[in-house]
C-alpha cells in the first residue's frame, strides 16, 4: 500500500465541510428568495400597470361630453400630463379618428425624459432589456365607442421610481443578510469543528501517551493518565471512556506483572536460600554430604520444580486462550476417581472422605476439571487434621447452571478477611504455616482459571456455624 503523505486535520475537514454545506445552503436560499420575490413583485407590477391603464381609459371616458359629442381637451391634457410623469405616453382620438390630444405633440421633451429615465432604470439598474410598446383601447360612453386611447409604455413591464427603489433596497437587504449569515456560519463552523475535534485530539494524545508509557519510553507512572469523559456527544464520551478503560486495563496488567515478578522472586528466594545454605555447609564440611542432607536438598529442588510447573500452568491459563477439550461425562464418576487418589493420605491422617454424589452428566474438559478437584481435595485433606472431608454434588439453584459441587472439610478453616483473596495468585492465608505444608498459593488460582474458562463460578466459605472456633472450609464449584 502506498503511504499517504498529505493529511488534513479533523478540525479543518469539519470546518470545511460545514462551511461548504452552509455556503451551498445560503446560495440556494438566496436564489430561491430572489426568484420568489422577483415573481411576486413582477405580478404585483403587472397588476399595477393594468390598473393604471384601466384608470387612464376611465378618466379619458369621463371627459367625453355627449351633448357636444367631443372631449374636454383641457382636462384631457391635465390628466395626460399627469400620466406622462408616471411613464404612460398617451394619445387620445375621437370617434371619427381625429386627434384630440397627443402627449408627444404637447411636450415632446418631457416624454423623452420620462422614456429615457425608465429605460435607463430598467436596463442599468435591473438588467432588463425591453422596448416601448403601444396598446390601443376604445373609449366607451353608454355602451358606445366614442373614441380611442393609445398608451405607449416601456414593456413588457416597468418599475416606477418608488418601486425601483423598493426592489433595490430588498436586493441590498438580501446581500447584507447573505454576508452576515456567511460570516456567522463561518464562525459557527470553526467553533463547532473545534468542539468536536478537541476531544478527539485529546483522546489521540492520551492514547499516544499511554502507548509510550506502556512501551516504557515515558518517565514516572503515566499509565495513570485519564481523560475527561463528560461530553454531551455520545460517541465522544464513549471514545474517552474506552481510552480510560484501556489505560486502566494496561495499568492493572502492568501492576499484575510487577506483582507476579516480585511474588515469584519471593517464592523462589526462600527454597534457594535453604539450598544454598545446605550446599555451602556441606562444602565447608559443617554437614556431611550424607543421604539425609542430600534428600533434604532434593526435597527443596522438587518443591522448586513444582512451583515453577504450577506457575507455568497458571500463566498459560491466564494469558493464553485456554482451549478446552470438551467431552460428555458424569461429574460423580470424576469426583469418585479423584477422591480415590487421596485414600492413602486420608488414612494416614486418620480422617475420612464422605461422597454424596448423584448422577450428574456434564460436557466439559475432563482433565482440566480433574485438576480443579485435585487442587480442592488436596487442600481440604492438607488443612484438615480431624474430622472428614465431604464431597457433594447436587442440582444448582441458579437456573443458568446445571450442577453444584461442594468440597467441605472440618479443618482449620479460612479467616473471613482472607476469603475474598484465596483465589489470587500466590496468596496464602498464613505464609509461615503454608511454608511447612508446602503450598505456594497457586492451586486455587489454577482452579479458578479453569472454572472460569468453563463459564462456571467458584467460591470459598466457612463450613460450620458462625462463631465456632474450628469451622472448616467449604469450596463450591457451580458448572
Ligand atoms: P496452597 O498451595 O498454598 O495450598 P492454594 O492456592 O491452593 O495454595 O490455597 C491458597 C491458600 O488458601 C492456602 O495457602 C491456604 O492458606 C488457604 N486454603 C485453601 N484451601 C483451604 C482449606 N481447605 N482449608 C484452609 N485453608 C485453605
Amino acid at each position: 500500500m502506498k503511504e499517504r503523505k498529505f493529511f488534513i486535520s479533523l478540525q479543518n475537514r469539519l470546518a470545511l465541510t460545514y462551511a461548504l454545506f452552509i455556503g451551498f445552503a445560503l446560495v440556494l436560499l438566496t436564489l430561491i428568495i430572489n426568484v420568489f420575490t422577483g415573481v411576486i413583485f413582477t405580478t404585483l407590477i403587472k397588476g399595477n400597470i393594468a390598473g393604471e391603464t384601466g384608470e387612464i381609459i376611465w378618466a379619458m371616458g369621463e371627459q367625453y361630453n355627449p351633448m357636444s359629442r367631443s372631449f374636454d381637451a383641457a382636462a384631457i391634457e391635465a390628466i395626460g400630463m399627469h400620466f406622462v410623469h408616471e411613464g404612460y405616453i398617451i394619445t387620445v382620438e375621437d370617434e371619427s379618428g381625429g386627434l384630440v390630444w397627443d402627449a408627444r405633440a404637447c411636450d415632446m421633451r418631457e416624454c423623452m425624459t420620462v422614456i429615457d429615465e425608465i429605460s435607463g432604470r430598467m436596463k442599468g439598474q435591473f438588467g432588463m432589456s425591453g422596448a416601448m410598446r403601444k396598446d390601443r383601447y376604445p373609449v366607451r360612453y353608454a355602451d358606445r365607442t366614442v373614441g380611442a386611447v393609445t398608451i405607449e409604455t416601456y414593456g413588457p413591464y416597468f418599475y416606477s421610481e418608488t418601486e425601483g427603489k423598493f426592489l433595490a433596497s430588498i436586493n441590498r437587504l438580501l446581500i447584507v443578510a447573505a454576508i452576515i449569515l456567511t460570516v456567522t456560519s463561518f464562525v459557527i463552523s470553526i467553533v463547532l469543528s473545534r468542539a468536536i475535534a478537541r476531544p478527539v485530539n485529546k483522546s489521540a494524545e492520551a492514547a499516544r501517551q499511554i502507548a509510550q508509557a506502556h512501551s516504557g519510553s515515558a518517565v514516572g507512572e503515566p499509565l495513570t493518565i485519564r481523560i475527561d469523559d463528560h461530553y454531551q456527544t455520545r460517541e465522544l464520551a464513549e471514545l474517552a471512556r474506552s481510552i480510560n478503560s484501556l489505560a486502566a486495563c494496561l495499568e492493572e496488567a502492568e501492576h499484575r506483572q510487577k506483582q507476579l515478578t516480585s511474588d515469584i522472586a519471593h517464592e523462589l528466594r526462600t527454597p534457594l536460600t535453604c539450598l544454598q545454605g545446605d550446599i555451602e555447609a556441606m562444602i565447608d564440611g559443617v554437614y556431611k554430604p550424607d543421604r539425609e542432607h542430600l534428600e533434604s536438598c532434593h526435597e527443596e529442588v522438587i518443591r522448586l520444580a513444582g512451583l515453577v510447573k504450577d506457575l507455568h500452568t497458571l500463566t498459560s491459563l491466564e494469558w493464553e486462550n485456554l482451549a478446552l477439550n470438551k467431552t460428555e461425562f458424569d461429574l460423580a464418576d470424576l469426583l469418585r476417581i479423584t477422591a480415590e487418589q487421596f485414600k492413602a493420605a486420608v488414612f494416614e491422617k486418620g480422617i475420612e472422605i464422605h461422597l454424596r454424589l448423584i448422577e450428574s452428566p456434564v460436557v466439559a474438559d475432563y482433565d482440566r476439571l480433574k485438576q480443579v478437584f485435585i487442587n480442592l481435595l488436596s487442600n481440604a485433606v492438607k488443612y484438615t487434621d480431624t474430622g472428614a472431608v465431604t464431597v457433594t454434588v447436587e442440582k444448582a439453584a441458579n437456573p443458568g447452571a446445571a450442577w453444584e459441587v461442594s468440597i467441605a472439610d472440618t479443618g482449620i478453616g479460612i479467616p473471613e478477611s482472607d476469603l475474598p483473596h484465596v483465589f489470587e495468585r500466590l496468596y496464602r492465608t498464613d505464609k509461615s504455616r503454608n511454608r511447612s505444608t508446602g503450598g505456594a498459593g497457586v492451586g486455587l488460582a489454577i482452579a479458578a482459571a479453569i472454572v472460569r474458562a468453563h463459564g462456571g463460578t467458584i467460591t470459598a466459605g466457612s463450613n460450620g456455624t458462625e462463631g465456632s472456633a474450628c469451622s472448616g472450609s467449604v469450596f463450591k464449584v457451580v458448572l
